[in-house]
């Protein structure tokens, strides 16, 4: 989510260039040499805005303390299990300008998250949801427990970072930033391990197709007015993502009729579309020698995580 007021707290200030008076005229030589001159003054300026103080390790976190007893329990779990510390070193190949805290916190009863000031806030209440509709029992397609819990969880904070990363470093977004916050974090999901990357995908879209469970919905129609897509939108897009990704790893979901097959067509296509868009506009921005380093850590983590989830 990203409200007009981070909206217009992140807006570029496009000062006006000073215009020259242009009232003294000189010789043609004397024009192209300080052309020439001037040239190279804004080569070397524009490259020292290229090489600004963009780096990488700029993720901080909290735990707030919850307001709220029953997110207590929240709290301390992700505490113990080193849930910030381990988003921390996932995203800190991230090359950024300034600094990015991620924190877990209590909104009054409010179940979503933001980001806003160069922070991004998880609320306890809507991972109390996750908690609340995830299933009793492990699912068909070994999407398990855990996975409906931890893979929405992980996909809110990629989601908000999707945003971050497009106001801190200026990234031109062409269609919905909600839609392209959501595409940059199936990206980012899909670079786990196979295994975590298919058990992440899988139960964020569980969480989704949760809200509408009837195969004939009535929606109200300012609902189609939002700003985000339509939660079984978001699903089937997230699926299509994976399934374009990878076609034998998420084969099932099309045999099997979660993603139709209608959509699942031109899947490859979206998902050659969005690797496009993450080589051009966000790779330039990460240190590769970190993002290999941490992408093998998180591949353990996630594995670690949802054995504990999955414990009785
Ligand atoms: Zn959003």
């Amino acid at each position: 989510m990203l409200t007009q007021a981070a909206r217009r707290a992140h807006q570029i200030d496009a000062s006006t260039p000073s215009k020259s008076s242009g009232a003294t005229r000189r010789k043609p030589a004397a024009r192209a040499a300080i052309l020439a001159a001037a040239g190279m003054a804004l080569t070397a300026a524009s490259s020292a805005l290229a090489a600004p103080a963009n780096k990488p390790n700029q993720i901080r976190y909290e735990y707030v303390s919850p307001k709220n007893p029953a997110h207590q329990a929240i709290h301390d779990q992700m505490k113990q299990g080193r849930t910030l510390e381990h988003l921390q070193e996932l995203l800190s190949p991230l090359r950024l300008p300034y600094p990015l805290t991620f924190k877990v916190a209590g909104c009054d009863g409010v179940a979503n998250a933001w980001y806003y000031d160069e922070v991004i806030t998880v609320c306890y209440e809507l991972l109390a949801d996750f908690l609340k509709n995830a299933p009793k029992q492990d699912l068909p397609l070994g999407v398990s427990r855990a996975d409906t819990i931890i893979g929405p969880a992980l996909d809110t904070f990629l989601h908000e970072t999707g945003h971050a990363v497009f106001r801190m470093l200026q990234i031109p977004v062409l269609g919905r930033e909600e839609d392209a916050a959501d595409q940059f974090s199936a990206y980012i999901m899909l670079r786990l391990g196979k295994d975590e990357a298919r058990g992440m995908i899988l139960g964020a879209a569980y969480q989704y197709r949760l809200r509408v469970p009837e195969p004939q919905v009535a929606i109200p129609i300012e609902k189609f007015s939002d700003e985000h897509s339509l939660p079984a939108q978001r699903a089937f897009s997230m699926l299509c993502i994976a399934y374009g990704a990878d076609k034998k790893l998420f084969a099932d979901i099309v045999e099997k009729g979660f993603l139709p097959r209608t959509r699942a067509d031109g899947c490859e296509i979206e998902y050659e579309d969005l690797t496009f868009a993450m080589t051009k506009l966000i790779s330039p921005h990460i240190d590769k020698r970190l993002a290999k380093k941490f992408h093998e850590v998180w591949t353990r983590t996630v594995s670690a995580r949802r054995a504990r989830f999955n414990r009785p």
